[in-house]
């Protein structure tokens, strides 16, 4: 853990944090590991139980089967319906009561976000939400829980009660179109903040990844909290390599005693 002395990244995190006025918080599945949901490389992650190729936007327009298989991921891995959000996801929610938070910008699909108190509309969910299905036919939207459950009482593959058409999770999958309205909105707000900060993304996953490039060609600050390292560490004010909760928290413990009067 970094320690907390003057000039430690921690430090310098709070400090950047308390000179800033348009904070964009862009974050991955790193941000809900310590909520219990793994992240997409861990052993255990989702993609180590499932080979991707069954998930694609073609595919399951095409076939039951892999719809099937869709429905059994989504009941197989409960804890992105019931995880509960953590320290980070709560001093996401502070910033934006300091009146210092734009927007988050989110890679995940979990919905932590808003669990843990952020206003809706300063989350943007590039990926959509677990938390809905929608009808790609007429564009209904159920509650994932209605679905599960007609899935679980024995409807392999669950259709729209009004039109009959195709029902899928509202999270975007491989190869399916980025929602245009939300990633133009990020893209602006990212180019628009003054600090930038980075939790818990490998940084790896395309146009999300393109964010923190916006955000530096905007004049933007750029902080990077994350387990391992990122392409962009050498372009980052501040890199902090520690977990997600336990460096939010020693940050916003600066932040609130406001570090510059003190420092
Ligand atoms: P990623 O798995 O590529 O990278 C996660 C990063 O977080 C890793 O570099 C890891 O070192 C770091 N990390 C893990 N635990 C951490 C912690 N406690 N504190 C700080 N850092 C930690 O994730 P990504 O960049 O979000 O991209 C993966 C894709 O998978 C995204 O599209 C995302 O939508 C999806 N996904 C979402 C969820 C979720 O909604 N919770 C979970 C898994 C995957």
């Amino acid at each position: 853990m970094a320690s907390t002395e003057t000039h430690s990244p921690i430090h310098q995190a709070a400090e950047l944090i308390l000179g800033a006025k348009r904070i964009v918080v862009f974050t991955g599945a790193g941000i809900s590991t310590e909520s219990g949901i793994p992240d997409f490389r861990s052993p255990g992650g989702i993609w180590t139980k499932y080979d991707p190729e069954d998930f694609t936007y073609q595919k399951y327009l095409e076939s039951p089967v892999c719809r099937r298989k869709n429905w059994e991921m989504l009941c197989e891995n409960s804890e992105l319906m019931t995880a509960k959000p953590n320290d980070a996801h709560l001093a996401i929610v502070e910033l934006e009561r300091m009146g210092k938070l734009d927007c988050v910008i989110t890679q995940n699909i979990d919905s932590l976000h808003q669990a843990a108190g952020s206003s809706p509309s300063r989350v943007i969910e590039l990926h959509g939400t677990v938390k809905w299905v929608r009808c790609l036919s007429c564009d209904s939207r159920y509650t994932a829980e209605e679905v599960i459950s007609r899935f679980e009482a024995g409807e392999s593959d669950p259709s729209c009660p009004k039109c009959a058409g195709i029902l899928k999770s509202a999270t975007i999958a491989f190869g399916e179109p980025m929602p245009i309205r939300e990633t133009m909105e990020a893209e602006t707000r990212s180019r628009l903040s003054d600090l930038f900060i980075v939790i818990g993304s490998s940084l790896v996953v395309y146009p999300a990844a393109d964010m923190p490039y916006y955000a530096l060609a905007g004049g933007s600050k750029l902080v990077i909290i994350n387990l391992e390292p990122t392409h962009l560490d050498d372009r980052a004010q501040v890199v902090i390599r520690g977990r997600a909760g336990e460096v939010m928290s020693e940050i916003m413990t600066l932040v609130r005693r406001g570090i510059s009067a003190s420092s």
